[in-house]
């Protein structure tokens, strides 16, 4: 049977099955839970509606394992087709996130405002340093960019900015050495891991920028840069 044939016996199927509602409600589910996965920022809620997705197409499936008289392979083919491409889109949004966090924050290259910061990045680890407009001081890592806001450059001297820069940069080299499911694993599950890292990346930045500069970094900001 041709796969033309195979999709019209498919339709027919469902068509005439009385599973057929349920099928659709599964598949809906599962759409409407991976794209709350690609949308949500939280890892751990990320990973949840992520695993919710699959367990929806797995039920949509056995659904219509149940109700097929027609070639079951066309079925799993199907599926597998899914996972793969449900695997590539979620993995590809967790490790190209900073390029959708550059059009939602409207954010632009640090470099022509202040060469010097983008330099001093450059030496710690390969990354694009970010600005955003936001009052609130904040300053974060994700893929390969370091972000911070207009309001962070407003309270810091140049020596807690680098402090803050070298905290961030850890981060990322961290990152790109660490396995991806331990690294996904540490992100969603263990927060004293968590609070291990940042530790370690204040470590890192009081070892570069001095103790003192991070210290005072800490005190203007504590708890917005992460
Ligand atoms: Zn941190």
């Amino acid at each position: 049977m041709n796969i033309l044939g195979e999709f019209n016996c498919f339709g027919t199927c469902l068509k005439l099955s009385s599973f057929a509602p349920f099928v659709g409600l599964f598949v809906v589910i599962s759409i409407a839970l991976l794209a709350a996965s690609l949308m949500l920022k939280r890892p751990k809620q990320r990973l949840i509606t992520f695993v919710s997705a699959q367990v929806a197409v797995v039920l949509a499936i056995a659904a219509t394992f149940y109700l097929m008289n027609c070639s079951y392979m066309l079925t799993f083919y199907l599926y597998l087709a899914y996972v793969l491409i449900s695997t590539v889109l979620i993995f590809g949004v967790v490790r190209y996130y900073d390029r959708v966090l550059i059009g939602r924050l409207d954010a632009k290259p640090a470099g022509s405002m202040m060469k010097w910061a983008q330099e001093f990045v450059d030496r710690l680890v390969s990354a694009k340093l970010y600005y955003f407009d936001s009052a609130v001081p904040r300053a974060f890592a994700a893929g390969k960019s370091i972000f911070i806001s207009i309001g962070l450059l407003e309270i810091l001297n140049k020596d807690e900015l680098k402090a803050v820069l070298a905290h961030e940069a850890w981060h990322i080299r961290n990152n790109s050495r660490t396995p991806y499911l331990k690294q996904l694993a540490l992100m969603t599950f263990s927060s004293p891991k968590e609070s291990e890292l940042e530790y370690m990346a204040d470590c890192f930045a009081a070892e570069i920028a001095g103790g003192e500069a991070l210290s005072s970094a800490r005190n203007k900001l504590d708890k917005v840069f992460i």
